[in-house]
């Protein structure tokens, strides 16, 4: 007969664990033991996979080499086949198989923990982590699996006062089925948001483990690039107010339709490589509410170093700069609530096109340190000097400026913005509706430039993206 667990965060798992080592008890006292086996520690195994060399497999497990052949008494280092299960050292009370597992958006080590029946020190231990903080999307946990210990197929997750029956009902699952296996604790009820694993026949089915009314969620692309542009998405069974911070900037969620919801965020260019906070919370129309976090991983961008640029220092003073900063940032902060482009952004400029410069490069005035980075793609003269809209929007902003000259900014909803500098003649003025492809005006060289170009730049919620993505290989949301 096949064996259908439940486990409970901590109340159920315990009493679980009581029933496994009941049964090791019993296999204890039952079976002959061998005198070999009485002597050698007990290693858990791993199982070689394609690619793995010998150097990988130690520094997966934090450990040397030599000590993996002395356990496993390997004279030839050379030939390890795909298969062959070795002893790990150093991880003594441990058994199973081990095995590598991504963390996966909205998973904590506790709910991996109660996944894999695995108390949360051993977890630790394994990992060599010294707090449930230091583990984040993407990173890579190594979990024991064993014939005991399988992990479970399913979770479903309940609301404060219900039972794991009502709960069962609720997500469709197969209510007999959970009388079978829960006819322990008839009084145990559900907290809100509590996150049960069981085992289904078949392939099983996981709850969103952030909140039941979540059907999908997801945040792409991952991880987070410098210059990125990265959508959260997300799928709920009811309508929700949602509020968010991704690496420090408040997120804004719009709904195009029923229960669907997008925030768009720009990973700065120069942002911390490392690790980025990521909260979401919010309150569903049946009143309940829920909230999350989640460190994200930020790696750096490929970006080239342009040759030191000599400029007028006077074009580079804060004092002179930062009052054109703040009057940019002014007209691009609002987040408006209709989205008015659709599909792929068109040129700004005629085919055939020539990029003088691209997005990110690392720029450094003067001789100084390389702090600035190049906040558009510049687009040289190769075609004609016309500008075009690259989507549907309205002018925010045409007029002149000391460092970026003449200049146009065009709202296109939901916190893109996109900016044409260096203008020569500016055709549009703010409050004009555009579509895409609508006549701007002339690349020119107003400004702080060292020859004519269309300087192009596109905003997502306050922070500067790579316009390329946008341009040439992806629709957003
Ligand atoms: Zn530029």
């Amino acid at each position: 007969m096949k064996k259908f667990l439940l486990a409970r965060s901590s109340k159920l798992l315990s009493s679980f664990r009581l029933t496994v080592i009941a049964a090791l008890f019993i296999t204890f006292f039952l079976s002959p033991i061998p005198a070999a086996a009485q002597e050698q520690p007990n290693y858990p195994v791993y199982v070689v996979e394609s690619g793995d060399t010998l150097n990988s497999i130690a520094l997966k497990f934090g450990v040397t080499t030599t000590d993996i052949l002395q356990i496993n008494s390997i004279d030839n280092p050379n030939i390890i086949p795909v298969g062959a299960e070795l002893k790990i050292p150093g991880y003594e009370g441990i058994s199973g198989k081990l095995t590598t597992r991504a963390v996966e958006l909205g998973e904590t080590i506790e709910t991996i923990s109660d996944r894999y029946c695995l108390p949360l020190d051993i977890l630790l231990r394994l990992n060599k982590l010294v707090s449930p903080e230091e583990i984040f999307t993407g990173s890579e946990l190594i979990v024991p699996v064993d014939s005991e210990n399988t992990p479970f197929n399913s979770s479903l997750i309940g609301s404060g006062g219900i039972s794991p029956l009502e709960a069962s009902i609720l997500n469709k699952e197969n209510p007999r089925l959970l009388t079978i296996i829960h006819p322990v604790e008839s009084g145990w009820q559900f907290l809100p948001n509590e996150l049960a694993f069981l085992n289904l026949p078949g392939d099983g089915k996981f709850a969103n483990p952030i909140a039941r009314e979540i059907t999908a969620f997801d945040i792409n692309p991952l991880p987070l690039v410098q210059g990125d542009t990265i959508v959260l998405s997300l799928q709920t069974d009811q309508s929700a107010q949602l509020t968010g911070a991704l690496n420090g900037k408040p997120l804004n969620f719009f709904s195009p339709g029923a229960n669907q919801y997008f925030a768009l965020q720009g990973i700065h260019a120069m942002a911390e490589p490392g690790l980025a906070d990521f909260s979401i919370s919010g309150k569903f129309a049946n009143g309940r509410e829920f909230s999350f976090s989640q460190k994200l991983v930020i790696k750096a961008g490929v970006f080239s170093k342009d040759p030191v640029l000599y400029v007028d220092p006077e074009t580079i003073n804060p004092e002179n700069t930062k009052p054109e900063e703040e009057l940019i940032q002014s007209k691009i902060k609002d987040a408006t609530p209709e989205k008015k482009w659709d599909g792929l952004f068109k040129l700004p400029v005629d085919e055939p096109f020539c990029i003088y410069s691209y997005f990110g490069n690392r720029r450094s005035y003067n001789g100084g340190e390389y702090k600035y980075f190049h906040t558009g793609l510049d687009f040289g003269v190769c075609a004609t000097l016309n500008i075009y809209a690259p989507a549907a929007g309205t002018v925010v902003f045409a007029g002149p400026q000391t460092v970026r000259g003449n200049l146009v900014l065009i709202d296109h909803g939901w916190g893109v913005y996109s900016g044409f500098y260096h203008m020569n003649d500016i055709l549009v003025q703010v409050g004009d509706v555009v579509e895409a492809g609508s006549l701007l005006g002339t690349i020119g060289d107003t400004g702080r430039v060292t020859g004519p170009h269309l300087h192009y730049e596109i905003w997502v919620n306050g922070v500067q993206v790579n316009p390329e993505t946008w341009i040439f290989d992806r629709t957003y949301p």
